[in-house]
């Protein structure tokens, strides 16, 4: 699946595990705001696309935090992979896209 992508899959998988409560969750793009943090990095933004809690509307777009935390080592990367969900996620730290590839 390509990242940065504009356009929200017609098929969105969950990227949460299965079985969780509340929500799911598909992140649909990451972009560079206009401000920076304390070191002058400038910040990413994470939009995430939710759907299933009752509402409606097929599915809401909305910015939420990502998770700070790891998922574990990856030996293909030599480090810890950074969690892909956003914060608060239910179920383990995750790459994020389980549900699709
Ligand atoms: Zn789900
Ligand atoms: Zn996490």
């Amino acid at each position: 699946m390509p990242m940065g992508t504009n356009e929200v899959p017609a098929v969105m998988g969950c990227e949460y595990e299965p079985g969780h409560s509340g929500t799911h969750i598909y992140g649909v793009q990451e972009e560079m705001s206009a401000s920076t943090d304390q070191e002058g990095e400038l910040v990413a933004v994470y939009w995430w696309a939710g759907w299933g809690d009752g509402s409606a509307t097929p599915y809401t777009i909305s910015v939420m935090d990502p998770c700070p935390e790891s998922y574990g080592y990856v030996p293909a990367l030599g480090e810890e992979g950074m969690c892909c969900l956003p914060l608060d996620h239910p179920g383990p730290h995750s790459p994020g896209g389980a549900a699709s590839e």
